[in-house]
């Protein structure tokens, strides 16, 4: 479903952002990548759905390369969902209307099959209630759920997330990822930027860990908490564990 192949990235030649990164996400995997601050991890996942070019090598996302000018990327992006850690919720648009919005001007659904879509998804992350609210009015990890919920209702292919649950409090933390387990329990292909290692061990069919730019490690999940290969992944595990 994607493949990542020999990117590299820079945005001054003396630093490499990310060197020779290769792996790939083979439908209905979830594929968790760590590491370090700094490592690039949000930077590759941006890559993948061109919100950041690069210099060179390989992106294709369900057979479309990503980095061939000749892409219709707004078609693309409109298959990738996205769920940043800022929620990043349109503050002026109530709750229902921030689902239906990209259902309607980027589908070209009509109202009345975005707002059902809508607020079955609504549903399904448990804030039906919610649907005349604005942003402002709900909590950080209903929030959360609605940004998931949004990028839902476009049908997408497979899901991005960057650390979707690294600005929440504590005890929301854990409704953000229960619905993230229940979309991975369904099938869905994720590429997921978590430190939650906890996530990682429930859903995770494999764990790439990146350091300064490259990816170190790229191991089945049972591999990865067994042992890591290589010292720097397990002095990170060591750490964050
Ligand atoms: P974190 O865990 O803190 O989110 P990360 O692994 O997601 O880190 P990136 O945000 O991908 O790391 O950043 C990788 C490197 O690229 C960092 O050294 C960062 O300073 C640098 N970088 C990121 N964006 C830019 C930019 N727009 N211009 C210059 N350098 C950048
Ligand atoms: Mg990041």
């Amino acid at each position: 479903m994607i493949e990542i192949s020999h990117v590299n990235k820079w945005y001054t030649p003396s630093f490499q952002v990310l060197t020779d990164c290769t792996t790939s996400v083979t439908k209905g995997e979830v594929v968790v990548v760590c590491g370090p601050s700094g490592s690039g991890k949000s930077t590759l996942i941006k890559c993948v759905n061109a919100l950041e070019p690069f210099q060179s090598g390989d992106i294709s996302v369900d057979g479309t390369k990503v980095n061939d000018p000749k892409t219709n990327l707004p078609k693309l992006r409109s298959r990738v969902g996205m769920v940043f850690q800022h929620f990043e919720l349109f503050p002026h648009l109530k709750i229902i209307d921030n689902l239906c919005l990209a259902q309607q001007k980027v589908l070209g659904r009509s109202s009345d099959k975005a707002v059902t879509k809508g607020m079955m998804l609504l549903d399904r992350v448990g804030l039906k209630e919610q649907a005349q609210k604005f942003p402002a009015q709900l909590s950080g990890g209903q929030q959360q759920r609605v940004a998931i919920a949004r990028a839902l209702a476009m049908d997408p292919i497979v899901m991005l997330f960057d650390e979707p649950t690294s600005a929440l409090d504590p005890e929301m933390v854990s409704e953000v990822l229960d619905v993230m387990v229940d979309l991975a329990h369904e099938g869905m292909t994720m590429m997921v930027v978590t430190h939650e290692m906890g996530f990682a061990r429930k859903v995770a069919n494999r764990v790439i860990f990146m350091d300064r730019g490259e990816i170190v490690e790229d191991a089945a999940k049972d591999d990865f908490f067994g042992k890591p290969r290589s010292d720097r992944a397990q002095k990170f595990l060591s750490k964050i564990l």
